[in-house]
């Protein structure tokens, strides 16, 4: 661009300067001619107005000496010449060489000076061998006419001049060719550079660099240009902020959820994935590029979106996932069929739900059937009694023996159901406070001292006198004792011994129910909390158990803030225990229920 600029207005200097020299030399030239005829015109009529006022002489001497000084004065040749052509005297021609001089009565510049008073001619002088220029103009000597005085001034001399003018024209012309021409470098070179900046920043946009700025000054059109530009960037560049505070916050929004996201693009291709998915289906962070099919790993959920897209309809399946987290994902996948084509499946872990519903289905079904079955009892007596009442009533008493004791089951199922159901509603009241656990124990014992004492069961208070005190609310610690201590003594044969020890361990109390009893199966062991799991129904029953027991021992010691656990094999008699916090003296009570699970 520079080169292109520097030579378009090279050429439109030369040829500038060009008409302008040959107009100025032209223009000059005949102007010069003029000024040298007008000043030779001005010479001849001085000459000739010295002429006229010079002394009367008749001599070819006196003539010559007038022509010669006046010649001298006036700096051209001076000629006199009479009204008859003949020449009297001549600056340039000696005296003796006059005689051999022609009549110049014919000649065009005496004719002129004679008829109009001035004239002019211009021609090869054999007298002198030069081409001259002659002016002549009239003098006159006692009132008359007399002669012609001229002048005349070699045309060398003239040319001299007029090859000095162009000279100078040529000088001239070259130096403002030249200082146009650095000109024109300088500001082909300026906006080479201003168009040279503007190509860099629309490159770095290009790059998708919105800083870079022309910063141009000034009120050319590169300079619009350049503040177009500036502008432009700007304003793409705040476009894109936006754009790209916009997809952050949906980003964001897709990586917050709970649900597994993942998009497919045009190709079909992974395109997004979000945390939610990675964590479900244990994926590392290189997903997107690939089929879904290598990326979830799963035939269902690859078929699943595959069908999607294919037939252009939602697709949605619950799908069991095995492996290392085995989980319930309900999976629905919806085409997108606006451009960008893709399709977007969305994953809800249903797995704790499904898990949440067995349970409810499976409680509502063993709580149905242990009230069924002493209602049963309650019922079949009740019609029993009605007949035999009256003709035997001994009868009579073991019919209302039957009632009475199923009525208290179910006295106890309902009062076990409402402590469970208050306890998962979390509507069971706390009140933590510090706890003696030796004392607490001791007192504990007197309300079973004679249960144990029919049974000749020893019980034991274990829990050092010295130990930290219990962080615990007191109604629940009771409870859970009472449940544990009550299945010790359930379930031990006469003469056994049931212990309540505690023992600081790892910043907590451990806190145990042991006893010598009949303990219990292996296998029995991890479902022993669960509601209405029980080892022998029948004995249990039969004990006035409802199976709901340790599953509140659970719930209670979860609620404290500490883990429960048992230890048992049979005949070995069984180890229940569970850990409590101890109580600190700068200890915040935290009553509110609603923390504690
Ligand atoms: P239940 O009302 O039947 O006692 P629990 O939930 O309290 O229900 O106990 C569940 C089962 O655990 C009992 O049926 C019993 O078989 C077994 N069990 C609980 N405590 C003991 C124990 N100390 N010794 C032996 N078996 C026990």
């Amino acid at each position: 661009m520079r080169a292109k600029l520097f030579v378009v207005s090279l050429a439109a200097i030369v040829l500038a300067v060009g008409i302008a020299h040959t107009y100025l030399s032209r223009t000059l030239e005949g102007m010069l001619a003029q000024r040298i005829e007008d000043d030779l015109s001005v010479r001849a009529g001085l000459v000739a107005r010295d002429v006229a006022a010079a002394p009367l002489t008749s001599s070819v001497a006196g003539w010559h000496a007038l022509a010669d000084e006046l010649g001298r004065s006036a700096h051209v040749r001076v000629t006199i010449i009479d009204r008859g052509g003949q020449v009297l005297g001549d600056s340039d021609v000696s005296p003796d060489q006059l005689a051999s001089i022609d009549n110049h009565a014919a000649r065009p510049e005496v004719q002129g000076a004679l008829s109009t008073g001035r004239g002019v001619a211009t021609r090869y002088s054999t007298t002198v061998r030069a081409r001259m220029l002659y002016v002549a103009a009239p003098f006159s000597q006692g009132g008359a006419v007399r002669g012609v005085v001229r002048v005349a001034l070699p045309l060398v001399e003239i040319e001299k001049a007029e090859s000095q003018l162009n000279h100078a024209l040529f000088w001239g012309s070259a130096i403002a060719l030249v200082v146009a021409s650095l000109m024109s470098a300088v500001s082909a070179e300026m906006a080479s550079r201003t168009a040279r900046r503007l190509t860099e920043v629309a490159r770095a946009m290009a790059r998708g660099d919105f800083t870079a700025r022309a910063q141009s000054a000034g009120g050319d059109e590169l300079a619009l240009l350049g503040r177009a530009l500036d502008q432009l960037a700007e304003s793409l560049s705040r476009t894109l902020d936006k754009l790209r505070a916009e997809r952050d916050f949906v980003g964001r929004i897709v990586n917050g959820m709970q649900e597994g996201v993942l998009l497919t693009g045009n190709d079909g291709k992974v395109v997004l994935l979000n945390s939610a998915l990675r964590q479900m289906l244990l994926l590392g962070a290189d997903a997107r590029g690939k089929s879904p099919a290598d990326v979830v790993s799963n035939e269902e959920i690859a078929a699943l979106i595959h069908d999607a897209s294919a037939k252009g309809h939602t697709a949605s399946a619950e799908i069991e996932l095995s492996g290392l987290k085995p989980r319930r994902l309900l999976v629905r996948a919806v085409p997108l069929l606006d451009e960008p084509r893709g399709v977007l499946a969305v994953f809800v872990d249903v797995t704790e739900i499904r898990r949440l519903e067995t349970l409810r289905r499976d409680f509502v079904a063993n709580a149905s059937h242990e009230l069924r079955t002493p209602v049963t009892a309650v019922r079949s007596a009740a019609e029993t009694l009605r007949g035999a009442a009256a003709s035997d009533p001994e009868a009579a008493a073991h019919f209302i023996d039957i009632i009475e004791r199923n009525a208290e089951r179910l006295q106890r199922l309902v009062e076990d159901l409402l402590d469970l159901s208050r306890i998962e509603a979390r509507e069971f009241r706390l009140s933590f406070e510090d706890v003696d656990l030796h004392a607490f124990a001791a007192q504990m014992f007197t309300l079973f001292r004679d249960r144990a004492e029919k049974k000749r069961i020893r019980l034991q208070n274990e829990v050092p006198r010295d130990l930290e005190l219990a962080l615990a609310d007191r109604r629940a610690l009771e409870q859970i004792l009472t449940n544990l201590v009550d299945n010790a003594l359930k379930y031990s044969p006469e003469g056994a011994e049931i212990s309540v020890g505690a023992v600081r361990e790892a910043g907590v109390l451990r806190v145990f129910v042991r006893d010598t009893g009949p303990g219990i199966e292996q296998r029995h062991l991890p479902r022993l909390f669960e509601r209405f799991y029980r080892v022998d129904t029948g004995r249990s029953r039969e004990l006035g158990g409802t199976g709901l027991g340790l599953s509140i021992v659970k719930h209670l010691v979860e609620a404290l803030g500490g883990m429960i656990g048992v230890e048992s094999a049979t005949g070995k008699g069984t180890t229940f225990a569970f850990t409590l916090p101890i109580w600190r003296e700068d200890q915040q009570f935290d009553d509110d229920d609603d923390d504690e699970g």
